[in-house]
């Protein structure tokens, strides 16, 4: 028999189901927990016992996801890092910066980024007095010139492969290069996943993720990572400002993250071997002028995505002969790939730079990181390379009549 009243125990939750341990992460849609006595809860606030308070610092299972991308970052490497999930990976990225830098200080970085990248870089952070420092990031010995002339440049942060002619950058010598100079270094991974590079092995302090993409894989929960080399560093400030920023990621989107990651592995290997075969499809058509994949040997920075990748990744561009209406009239003859502005999923998806991503910048600017009129950008999905290859066929053939 119940001791509270009808209404109570239809306004109070239920009793913790947990009999045997659950074989599924559950999701724990709480905002806060309980302490079973003051005692309890003065240890947890002061840190001497490990616990859960409320969900913006931290909930199990987000903090179980979390501990999975920082175990995977560090997969049979001898690093004791820690990882923090953000509600996207433009939060992890806010987080990061303003975690670390203050007014004054300067981030040293390439022209290439993912847009929301550049846009959070030269408008918000440049309010906050923070400034971005663009440059060639290949020139390692003109960055580390950069870095030595200017201590206020406190972070080194890039991305490899970038967006979208898939060049890269090498990790291990702008790591080593912030590392001399007691700089940190920090690298979008959102393109490789741990599964295909490992910054960390290779120097760099901090891995970014949007888990949006490869990790989750389905396109269904936008979540961001931040995995740290150095735990005290990622408990002191990193976390800290995503508590107060209210950066944090929910259970489900979390959770979403997990179910995806279990067949990582499975559809990357699956993305690498469909992103070869498109690209090598690719590159015999006459209406081809040029296709960017690092996986190709003709690919400029094949030799250092060979080095620093486990794979080449599902990520692809090329270019057609005839510019601008010739792209438009080829995407516009695809039916089995999407046209939409993600990428990462399990399904093949077309994007149109010149169009759409980088409509609202300069024509020269754009040109220079090479992002030509005719450029199609194509996330390789999963799917049976026959469909791919033939729903190419046929707009190839309405980008020739162009
Ligand atoms: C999508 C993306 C981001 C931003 O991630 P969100 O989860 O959309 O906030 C950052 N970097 C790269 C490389 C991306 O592709």
């Amino acid at each position: 028999m119940s001791a509270i009243s009808f209404n109570s125990l239809c306004v109070h939750d239920p009793e913790d189901p947990r009999s045997t341990r659950p074989h599924q992460l559950p999701i724990y849609a709480t905002s806060s927990f309980d302490f079973e006595s003051i005692d309890q809860g003065i240890d947890i606030f002061s840190g001497k016992a490990q616990g859960h308070v409320y969900g913006r610092y931290g909930n199990p299972t987000i903090d179980a996801v979390a501990g999975k991308i920082a175990q995977l970052e560090t997969h049979g490497l001898d690093i004791e890092a820690s990882a923090i999930l953000c509600s996207s990976g433009m939060a992890a990225i806010a987080v990061l910066m303003t975690s670390l830098l203050r007014s004054g200080d300067k981030i040293l970085t390439q022209g290439n980024l993912y847009g929301g990248t550049t846009e959070l870089f030269t408008k918000t952070l440049a309010q906050l007095g923070i400034q971005t420092v663009m440059t060639d990031l290949q020139k390692l010995e003109q960055v580390e010139a950069l870095v030595r002339a200017d201590e206020s440049i406190r972070m080194l942060y890039f991305e490899t492969p970038a967006n979208p002619t898939l060049a890269c950058v090498d990790i291990e010598a702008l790591a080593a290069i912030a590392r001399r100079h007691g700089r940190h270094s920090a690298i979008d991974n959102t393109f490789c996943t741990p599964y295909l590079q490992q910054p960390l092995a290779l120097g760099a302090d901090f891995a970014i993720h949007s888990t949006t993409k490869y990790l989750n894989g389905h396109g269904n929960s936008i979540a961001g990572a931040i995995v740290g080399r150095d735990a005290a560093l990622m408990r002191d400030k990193v976390a800290k400002t995503m508590k107060l920023l209210g950066a944090n990621c929910n259970a489900w989107d979390a959770w979403l993250t997990n179910l995806g990651m279990k067949t990582l592995t499975l559809r990357m290997d699956r993305h690498c071997a469909n992103a070869l075969a498109l690209a090598q499809f690719l590159q015999q058509q006459p209406a081809v002028a040029k296709v960017n994949y690092p996986g190709l040997e003709s690919h400029p920075d094949h030799a250092l995505a060979r080095r620093q990748m486990r794979n080449f990744g599902g990520m692809l561009s090329f270019e057609l002969t005839a510019g601008y209406d010739a792209a438009i009239a080829c995407m516009n003859q695809l039916t089995f790939c999407s046209l939409a502005p993600t990428l990462g999923d399990v399904d093949t998806l077309i994007l149109h730079p010149a169009s759409s991503s980088h409509l609202n910048i300069p024509k020269e600017l754009r040109l220079q990181n090479g992002i030509t009129d005719g450029l199609v950008r194509v996330s390789v999905g999963i799917e049976d390379l026959s469909d791919l290859i033939a729903d190419f066929q046929k707009g190839l053939a309405a980008a020739i009549a162009k």
